[in-house]
């Protein structure tokens, strides 16, 4: 199945993703929706075919020991929760 790739930055400290771009990687299978390999692309009909595409995947590009900057903005979370 189909599903997009996001392409992003993981802050090691605060373990947060923070996405660049996403792109779409195809299953270039004929019995899905998504794929530009699929058999009908007008009006599909066939109950075989594909129609959901997969969860969305991450794809760290970039990694960094620091803390992302929402976190940096929001400080160290002292304070701020409690
Ligand atoms: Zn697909
Ligand atoms: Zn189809
Ligand atoms: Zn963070």
């Amino acid at each position: 199945m189909c599903h997009n790739v996001i392409d992003g930055r993981l802050h090691l400290s605060c373990q947060h993703f923070i996405p660049m771009s996403t792109r779409q990687q195809d299953c270039l299978r004929p019995n899905c929706l998504f794929s530009r390999n699929h058999i009908h692309p007008i009006g599909c009909r066939e109950k075989s075919c594909t129609r959901m595409m997969n969860p969305p995947q991450r794809n760290p590009i970039r990694i960094s020991d620091s803390k992302c900057q929402d976190c940096i903005i929001r400080g160290d979370g002292r304070g701020v929760l409690a």
